[in-house]
């Protein structure tokens, strides 16, 4: 038994049977996941689009075919791969589907906040689940990230009580969720004068009491997402599933932070290559005609190598070290990789025409999916906002 192993809790071992590092390379362990996405995902893609269906039995087969194992290290269950097999995982399903790829990043974004957490009881107890798909997670980040970044106002604030803390507000969409389902957040401790103590992070039950799912939000794509709203009402959140308490949370927040971002890639390169393909196929009859559009499929597969190059080695970076000093490099890429879907579904739709427009073939759809990869924080918009201020170019810009 290898040694990562015999570190696992003995109820969880069955979990982590058979995924050793030395026994998974990442192309392996992909043949897996390709083969877990044809059968369960690819029959199901157009009722994820357009009945909104949430693909919960795909998330549970990817799971068990070791699809989110990457985020976890070996002696909670994981494969040892790192966040290369993280993004490589979502890409595979991001060229079928963006809305799954999605629900993929925000269980394993989820997984990785707890990694890269100090408490060894909660990565215990749920580590091995989440990397296995036992337990579906998602991540309520997104307004956390925009308040630090002071782009929003914090929409929860948290209290300490004893052994814990009481929560309220509300978040309106949180991707990946359910009565069975948990998440993570991050809002700020006000103590008794009302001034903030700094940021805790907490892994949320969705069926605790204080707190409710609320159904209210559809969506043009990626409405099989599960996205809900996240009603928190005196909700105490014990010590037990804290990820970072005030003092520890902004080293807690450089560690996750570039993984976090840069994971979303995924999502971007597996569109982009779906739209070259589609690009390529109306090529065999309209080549012809196709030639006079402005991005040709070698103009977007060129770009894509690029694209991947930099994205495959920058994880492995992350990897190594979570805290990279090259944020910079992180948000320059992950901006890249949203100008690039917009362009490469502009261009899939203009090359297939009104066959693209019709609402079960695929150019339409990926259109909408381009968007969500633009818009999801950290958005175009912010991501261009903290590159100038990283680069100090802020000041000069309208606040
Ligand atoms: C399909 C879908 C799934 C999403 N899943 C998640 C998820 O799993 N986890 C997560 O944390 N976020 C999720 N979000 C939120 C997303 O990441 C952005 O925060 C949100 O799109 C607002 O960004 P913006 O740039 O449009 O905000 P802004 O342009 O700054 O704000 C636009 C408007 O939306 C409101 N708003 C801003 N941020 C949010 C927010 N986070 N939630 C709700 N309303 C907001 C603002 O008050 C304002 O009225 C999801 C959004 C979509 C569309």
């Amino acid at each position: 038994m290898p040694a990562s192993t015999a570190a696992a809790p003995a109820a969880d071992r069955a979990l982590i049977r058979g995924f050793a590092p030395s026994a998974c390379a990442i192309e392996e362990s992909l043949d897996e996941v390709r083969a877990v996405i044809a059968a369960t995902l690819a029959p199901k893609v157009l009722d994820v689009d357009l009945k909104a269906e949430y693909p919960e039995a795909f998330l549970r087969a990817l799971g068990q075919a070791g699809g989110f194992r990457g985020a976890v290290s070996p002696a909670f269950g994981g494969n040892g791969l790192g966040l290369a097999h993280v993004v490589r995982v979502i890409e595979e399903v991001a060229k079928e589907c963006v809305s799954s790829a999605f629900t993929v990043w925000c269980q394993t974004a989820c997984a990785r906040y707890l990694q890269l957490s100090d408490n060894e009881a909660l990565k215990r107890a749920f580590l091995p689940r989440i990397a296995a798909g036992e337990v579906l997670v998602g991540t309520g980040l997104s307004n956390t990230v925009k308040s630090a970044d002071s782009i929003e106002a914090f929409r929860l604030s948290a209290r300490r009580v004893e052994g814990g803390y009481l929560i309220n507000g509300v978040l309106p969409w949180v991707s990946n969720l359910g009565a069975t389902h948990f998440f993570t957040t991050g809002c700020p401790v006000h103590g008794a004068d009302g001034a903030s103590e700094g940021l805790v992070f907490v892994l949320v039950d969705c069926s605790q009491p204080g707190f409710r799912l609320v159904d209210c939000a559809h969506f043009i794509g990626l409405d099989g997402t599960r996205t809900l709203a996240c009603h928190f009402k005196d909700a105490f959140v014990p010590d037990a599933m804290v990820l970072a308490h005030p003092q520890e949370s902004a080293d807690y927040v450089r560690r996750i932070k570039p993984g976090m971002i840069h994971a979303q890639m995924g999502m971007g390169l597996g569109l982009i290559d779906a739209c070259a393909q589609l690009m390529a196929q109306s090529n065999r009859s309209h080549a012809h005609v196709n030639q006079y559009l402005d991005d040709q499929v070698e103009d977007i597969e060129a770009a894509l190598d690029d694209a991947r190059a930099a994205t495959y080695a920058l994880a492995d970076e992350i990897e190594r070290h979570p805290a990279t000093p090259r944020i910079l490099d992180v948000l320059k890429l992950r901006l890249a990789g949203s100008e690039l879907s917009l362009r490469a579904a502009h261009a899939a739709m203009l090359h297939q025409g009104a066959k693209g427009y019709l609402v079960r073939n695929a150019p339409q759809r990926r259109l909408r999916e381009s968007y969500f990869i633009a818009i999801v924080t950290p958005a175009t918009k912010h991501l261009r906002r903290e590159i100038a201020r990283l680069e100090g170019r802020a000041a000069a810009m309208r606040t």
